[in-house]
């Protein structure tokens, strides 16, 4: 359902930026070479679900179908470039979505250990109460959660407020240590987070796994 879907949004999309109608295959490749496939023999899903062991024979199998050329391989790949350009990654408002203020978000740096919120920050690192852990850099997590709520620029005062590190100068230290772009000097210096999305988030994402399997485990 997922891959016919995003068939659709490719089709219309194409057609919004004026591309010939070319026709357009779908498969879904389980990469993980431990996951087992096992479907009903002749199905539609054994057709479309495939490991990526089989890609290249199925790559081949779709290519025979096909009669005349739609696209060079130069166009292909003027094409594919083109889409690459056009990628935007999807920046939500959260507080307009779940229809609450910035002041109503729990601050402080997080333990990467138990996430328990918010560290102390104590004789040159935080430190968490709950699980002991203690961590110089914990602050980074805290930057990339400040990254996605409020964007990609953040002052001084802004890391004090969002970490609940008291002192200005640790808090330029963090800053200066991130190595993040800074603009402007001393009061007015605002740093620019470039974090990666496809990159930097992953704990968070399993951070999110984690959390919907004890919901799960909650309910059974
Ligand atoms: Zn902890």
């Amino acid at each position: 359902m997922q891959v016919e879907e995003q068939k659709l949004q490719l089709e219309l999309w194409l057609e919004t930026q004026g591309m010939p109608v070319l026709p357009i295959e779908t498969l879904v490749v389980m990469t993980n070479p431990r996951v087992i496939l096992d479907a009903t023999p002749n199905s539609l899903y054994q057709e479309k679900v495939i490991p990526l062991s089989k890609l290249a024979s199925k790559l081949r199998e779709i290519n025979q179908h096909y009669t005349h050329e739609h696209l060079t391989l130069a166009e292909t790949r003027r094409l594919a470039s083109y889409v690459a350009s056009q990628h935007k990654p999807w920046k939500p408002n959260v507080f307009q979505r779940l229809g609450i203020g910035p002041g109503e978000i729990r601050r402080g740096v997080r333990c990467p250990s138990c996430r328990t919120l918010p560290m102390k920050w104590e004789r040159l690192r935080f430190e968490c109460s709950a699980c002991g852990m203690r961590s110089a850099d914990a602050y980074v997590g805290a930057l990339k959660e400040f990254f996605l709520l409020f964007g990609d620029q953040i002052t001084n005062r802004q890391f004090r407020w969002w970490t609940g590190v008291g002192s200005e100068s640790t808090a330029k230290k963090q800053l200066r240590r991130s190595g993040f772009n800074r603009v402007g000097d001393k009061r007015t210096a605002i740093y620019k987070l470039n974090f990666n999305y496809d990159e930097d988030f992953d704990e968070f994402v399993r951070w999110k796994q984690a959390d919907k399997f004890r919901k799960r485990a909650l309910i059974f």
